[in-house]
C-alpha cells in the first residue's frame, strides 16, 4: 500500500468540505491518469476501502476518516414510528437491535449473515452500501474492464458463475451489499448530506444506478457528499417479513442468491402488499414486481408462493455460467414467502 495522509473530521460538514472525489472517481481517474494522485476520500471502518488501497486499485492522497462521529451513529425511532440509522451504526449493532428485530426483522437478519462476526463489528451500514462491486475483474488490476474505463467487460467471455442474471447487459456485476436487499423491500430512504450544506433524502431505489444509466458508478452520490442516514419507514404491527440467502459458506462470504420478503396481511389472512426483493441477482437490489403483483389480494399459501418463485425470474437473462441462481432464487423467493407469513413465534429457529 501507498502511503497516505490521514486527517480526523470533526464533523459530518467538514469531511464534506473536504473530500474531493467519490472512490469510484478516484479509481477512474487512477486508471486514465496513473501519475495522478490527488483524491482525498472518506472512510468509515475502513474494510472495503483499505482493500482497494492495498490492492493498489485506489491510491488517495489522504483519508479524512469519520468513524468517530457521534451523530453518524446509532439508531432512534421517530413520532411517527419511522427509524433513523446512523451510516455509521454497524452491521453488528443493526442485526442485534431488539426493535429492529422486532419491527423489521428482514433487515436485522440480513445484517447478521453479512460477512463474519469481525467485520460485521467493524463495516458500517454507510460503507456497506457504498463498497464498490465484488467483480473479480473489477479487483484485479490485471484488468482494464469497462467499469474501470477500459473497453472491455471481460465477464461475458470469461468466468461470469457469481455474476448478474438480471439487467446484465453492457456490465454484469451483482449488488454487493446484504443489508440493501432488505432496505429496499422496507421502501428505505437515504440521508445525504451535500457540500454545500444542504441535508435530503431520496428513496434507496433511485439512489442506486444502473449499468445502462451509468457504467461506471453504482449510486448518485456525488464528491464530497456523506451519507448520514438510512430512513425506515413506520411498519403496521400485521406486516411480516423475512430475508433468506444461499451461500456456498455460512462465513466469511457472499451470497449467491438471496431474497427479502416484507408482506402486509388482513386480518383475513390476505395480502394487501408484498414487497419482494431479489439480492446477488442484479447490479441493485431488484424487485420482483410480478411476483410482487401475483401476491396482492391473494391468500398465501405453498401454490401461490410457488407461483410467486417462478413469477420472480421474469425478465432474466443467465449467461453462461450462472443459470444456476434461477432455481435458487425461485426457491428462496417460494420459501421467503411461506416463511414471512408465519408469526415470528411459529418459524423454525
Ligand atoms: C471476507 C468478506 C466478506 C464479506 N461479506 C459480505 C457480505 O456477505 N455482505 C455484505 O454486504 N458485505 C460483505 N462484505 C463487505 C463489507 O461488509 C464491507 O466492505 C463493509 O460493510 C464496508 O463498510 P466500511 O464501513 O468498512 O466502509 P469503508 O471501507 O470505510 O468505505 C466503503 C466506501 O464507502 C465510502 N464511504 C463510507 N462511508 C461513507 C459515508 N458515510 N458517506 C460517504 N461515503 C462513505 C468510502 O469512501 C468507500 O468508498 C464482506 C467483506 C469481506 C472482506
Ligand atoms: S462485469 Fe462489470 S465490473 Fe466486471 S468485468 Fe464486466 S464491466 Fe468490469
Amino acid at each position: 500500500m501507498e502511503a497516505f495522509e490521514w486527517q480526523q473530521a470533526q464533523s459530518p460538514a467538514d469531511a464534506a468540505a473536504l473530500v474531493t472525489h467519490t472512490t469510484a472517481e478516484a479509481m477512474l481517474t487512477l486508471q486514465a491518469r496513473p501519475s495522478e494522485r490527488q483524491a482525498i476520500l472518506v472512510k468509515a471502518g475502513g474494510v472495503d476501502l483499505l482493500d482497494l488501497m492495498k490492492e493498489g486499485l485506489a491510491i488517495p492522497r489522504r483519508l479524512v476518516d469519520i468513524s468517530q462521529l457521534r451523530e453518524l451513529q446509532g439508531i432512534s425511532t421517530g413520532d411517527d414510528g419511522s427509524l433513523r440509522i446512523g451510516a455509521l451504526t454497524t452491521l453488528a449493532q443493526i442485526a442485534v437491535h431488539p426493535g429492529l428485530r422486532q419491527s423489521h426483522a428482514a433487515l436485522a437478519q440480513a445484517a447478521a449473515m453479512a460477512a463474519s462476526p469481525q467485520i460485521r463489528n467493524r463495516a458500517t451500514l454507510g460503507g456497506n452500501l457504498l463498497q464498490r462491486p465484488r467483480c473479480w475483474y473489477l479487483r484485479s488490476a490485471a484488468h482494464h474492464c469497462l467499469r474501470k474505463g477500459g473497453g472491455h467487460c471481460f465477464a461475458f467471455a470469461g468466468d461470469n458463475r457469481y455474476h448478474a442474471v438480471f439487467a446484465n447487459h453492457g456490465c454484469a456485476i451483482v449488488h454487493s451489499s446484504t443489508p440493501a436487499t432488505a432496505l429496499l423491500a422496507f421502501h428505505a430512504q437515504v440521508e445525504i448530506l451535500h457540500p454545500r450544506g444542504q441535508r435530503y433524502r431520496l428513496p434507496l431505489e433511485d439512489f442506486f444506478v444502473l449499468p445502462e444509466a451509468d457504467m461506471h458508478r453504482e449510486n448518485i452520490l456525488g464528491p464530497g457528499e456523506i451519507l448520514t442516514a438510512v430512513w425506515l419507514p413506520p411498519q403496521m404491527p400485521a406486516n411480516r417479513s423475512l430475508y433468506l440467502q444461499v451461500a456456498e459458506k455460512t462465513a466469511f462470504d457472499w451470497p449467491l442468491a438471496a431474497v427479502a420478503v416484507v408482506l402486509d396481511l388482513d386480518a383475513a389472512g390476505l395480502c394487501r402488499e408484498a414487497s419482494i426483493v431479489l439480492g446477488a441477482a442484479a447490479p441493485v437490489p431488484w424487485r420482483a414486481r410480478q411476483a410482487e403483483a401475483l401476491l396482492r389480494g391473494a391468500a398465501i399459501n405453498g401454490e401461490t408462493a410457488e407461483a410467486a418463485g417462478e413469477a420472480a425470474l421474469a425478465g432474466a437473462t443467465p449467461l453462461a455460467q450462472n443459470a444456476y441462481k434461477l432455481p435458487l432464487l425461485a426457491t428462496l423467493v417460494r420459501r421467503a414467502v411461506l416463511g414471512a407469513a408465519l408469526p415470528q413465534d411459529q418459524r423454525a429457529p
